[in-house]
């Protein structure tokens, strides 16, 4: 093995700075990963890339990128009790302190530690090297009739996507209208799809991105954001609006579409980050009986009942990558993915580069 690794940084002037950094050891508790796969999530281009903007959770420690890592173990350090040499694993991409309520009920992501809760790629090293240091507790494991392209996604979108939508409960019942076909957008559609939604509209502005969103056949209807979207998608529902939406743009105007556009008893769930929405309660949402739910990406032990059912389901998240790069070229992946003219956007090593 190599003594030195490739390792990219984000300086925060929509550039990638890349350096030569040892290969680190796994400590008590931690395994090292070969890395396979690393995906580039809209939060980096968000908080990261362009600017450091991130607070608290979301502040950007100056540490190796990515928070969508998936590998192989390589070395396990002392102290490991179930992963080992050769396993292919996920990284839950927040390691938290593992005693407080948050962590103990498996939502690291809330951890309340401000020592030890730190996130992948943001507090601590992430997936942007051809090495990982993670801690054994933040493992899933990959299994075989999955890639590790599929696994990266699960790390943090499709994880954030699954519990929005067991938060809201999807059925072959449930009308379903996205509003926003980034990733986070293209992953909804291909859950509420193998949860048995039959009929998923869609809605964005990038023309990449709605006939990404047609061409896997991942929504019904696909159309262009504009003010006749909720008429629109009235029409298509018998005049009442979908039973379930998930606005995954984070723009106000769309956000306020998929309120709208949702019907009496309907539930909204939001996923997409940041920005802002506007809306009028009683008309919106008390009137209509509507139940509106935020979420924040998910557990450990969903993650691993997801990845249970991504292979019950026969579905590949790694559908969803239009562009692979190695790591040396980070630099082009990043400026891609922030263009937003792709679907995801993955850094990838070995057999994985090779698809
Ligand atoms: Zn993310
Ligand atoms: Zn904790």
């Amino acid at each position: 093995m190599n003594e030195t690794m490739n390792a990219a940084y984000l300086p925060g002037n929509s550039t990638v700075e890349m350096r030569e950094q040892p290969v680190p050891a796994p400590g008590h508790g931690e395994v090292l990963l070969r890395m396979k796969a690393s995906t580039i999530c809209g939060s980096d281009i968000r908080c990261i890339y362009h600017e450091h903007l991130g607070k608290g959770p979301e502040g950007y420690q100056g540490v190796i990128a990515g928070h969508e890592p998936c590998g192989q173990v390589v070395a396990a350090g002392p102290g490991c009790r179930r992963f080992g040499e050769g396993d292919r694993v996920i990284v839950y991409h927040i390691s938290g302190c593992g005693v407080c309520n948050d962590c103990r009920r498996g939502y690291m992501i809330s951890c309340t530690s401000q020592r030890w809760r730190r996130a992948y790629g943001w507090q601590r090293d992430g997936g942007m090297a051809d090495y990982l240091v993670a801690e054994e507790k933040d493992l899933v494991a990959l299994p075989d009739t999955l890639s590790y392209a599929d696994g990266a996604q699960v790390a943090c979108g499709f994880g954030t996507v699954y519990e929005g939508l067991e938060k809201v409960g999807i059925s072959g019942n449930d009308a379903v209208l996205i509003t926003g076909l980034g990733p986070v957008g293209l992953a909804t559609g291909m859950l509420c799809r193998a949860m048995g939604a039959p009929l998923i509209i869609g809605i964005d502005v990038v023309e990449e991105r709605m006939k990404l969103a047609r061409d896997l056949g991942l929504c019904d209807t696909v159309f262009a954001a504009g003010p006749d979207n909720v008429d629109r998608v009235r029409e298509l529902t018998g005049g009442h609006g979908v039973e379930r939406a998930v606005d995954c743009s984070a723009h106000a105007e769309a956000r306020a579409t998929a309120i709208r556009a949702t019907r009496k008893w309907g539930r909204i769930v939001m996923l997409g980050e940041g920005g802002d929405v506007a809306f009028q309660p009683s008309p919106d949402m008390i009137h209509d009986q509507k139940t509106l739910y935020g979420s924040w990406v998910t557990s450990t032990w969903k993650m691993e009942e997801l990845v249970e059912r991504l292979v019950r389901w026969n579905i590949h998240p790694a559908e969803l990558i239009t562009h692979r790069f190695p790591v040396e070229k980070a630099s082009e992946a990043y400026a891609l993915m922030a263009s937003g003219r792709c679907g995801k956007v993955a850094v990838c090593f070995d057999e994985e580069l090779e698809r």
